[in-house]
């Protein structure tokens, strides 16, 4: 039997993070072998939020980057094709046809929307960004997809690609599967500054490729229990960023036990707990940073590897629009045409010749 498919991806905002870590790429990397993965670069996404011509110019960069994010995770580009989500054609046709199957106060009530229009300081909501969710549809229905690993803030998205196929099976008989969404180990993680979730574009997050130093001077400049001015103050540990992490990249589990003793009585300073934590987090991205250097030696790898997954996802691309006309009933009028239309470009092209 053939296995079944998993599809993600990321826009291309920036260098991914410790937060995309754990809410999704974890999962990514250890169901490679179960499933066919798809992993996009969402560009058509960054569109939704930055549409000006420098914003565009940047994607060649911040894809390039992704890919070898991705790479240095362990995603295996023999398993699993990375595709540049604005190169699949048939994606643009299937969002135009699964917008006619939600509707507008249904899209509005995401308060995901919203908290992306106010973070790109946008007044209004454009069509395009209302539509996000839509296009995920596409991008997640495109390869007819059964289990999308996303974090937590995706959640209620993946839930509208489960009510756009449920409709169009509905009207048109049974062509898409119903995905499952899963979250990660850790479903949201928080900034580096306790206040928000990790993201690329609040400048509160460890990258996946920061080195040493840099980890040290981040994890040392972290909000912590704000209550505790000295080291013999006992602190919280529930919420508090710093513990939060160490749940998460700190193997170590009884010196992880021992430092939330401690600090609960007052009896370990921030910077114990903190020299700790970059040790940790460290340890944890040191074979990243392994893999990358290998990567990036290998000049051209990742444009490669993007280039060769973005053909191999254009085939199920293709079947699977062809499957939804077929469905819809649009395709005798339509192959008519396109056979008629190649008919007259032929006979153009032969009076051209004579
Ligand atoms: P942006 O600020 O541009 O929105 P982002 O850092 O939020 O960037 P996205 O590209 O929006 O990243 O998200 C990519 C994937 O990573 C999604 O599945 C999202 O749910 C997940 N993700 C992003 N940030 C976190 C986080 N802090 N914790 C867990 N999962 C996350
Ligand atoms: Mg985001």
């Amino acid at each position: 039997m053939s296995k079944k498919r998993l599809l993600t991806g990321d826009r291309p905002t920036g260098k991914l993070h410790l937060g995309h870590y754990v809410g999704s790429i974890e999962n990514r990397v250890r169901l490679q072998d179960e499933y066919e993965c798809y992993f996009l670069i969402a560009d058509l996404h960054l569109l939704t939020t930055k549409n000006q011509r420098e914003n565009i110019d940047e994607i060649r960069v911040l894809a390039i980057d992704m890919v070898t994010d991705y790479l240095a995770c362990g995603v295996d580009p023999l398993k699993s094709a990375i595709y540049l989500q604005s190169a699949m054609h048939a994606v643009y046709e299937m969002n135009l046809i699964f917008e006619m199957l939600v509707t507008v106060p249904r899209l509005s009530r995401l308060p995901s929307l919203k908290d992306m229009a106010k973070a790109a300081h946008l007044n209004e909501m454009p069509f395009g960004l209302l539509g996000y969710p839509v296009l995920q549809a596409a991008d997640i229905l495109m390869p007819r997809a059964h289990l999308v690993p996303v974090g937590k803030d995706n959640e209620a998205h993946v839930e509208i690609t489960r009510e756009i196929a449920r409709r169009f099976n509905h009207l048109y008989g049974e062509t898409l599967p119903i995905p499952d969404v899963m979250i990660g180990d850790v479903p949201s993680l928080v900034g580096t500054d306790g206040q928000a979730k990790m993201s690329k574009s609040l400048g509160n997050a460890i990258l996946l490729s920061d080195d040493t130093k840099t980890v040290e001077k981040k994890v040392h400049a972290m909000y912590t229990d704000p209550k505790r001015i000295r080291a013999d103050i006992p602190g919280t540990v529930e919420g508090n960023p710093v513990f939060i992490y160490h749940d998460a990249f700190n193997p170590n589990k009884s010196e992880v036990e021992d430092l939330k003793a401690r600090y609960k009585e007052g009896r370990v300073g921030d910077v114990e707990v903190k020299d700790k934590l970059s040790k940790a987090i460290n340890n944890f991205l040191d074979p990243i940073r392994e893999r990358r250097s290998d990567i990036e030696a290998d000049k051209g790898l990742a444009e490669q590897v993007l280039y060769e997954g973005t053909i191999r996802t254009t085939e199920i691309a293709n079947e699977t629009l062809a499957m939804m006309k077929k469905a819809m009933g649009l395709t005798g009028l339509h192959n008519k045409i396109s056979r008629k239309a190649r008919a007259r470009q032929r006979k153009i092209e032969k009076a051209g010749t004579n």
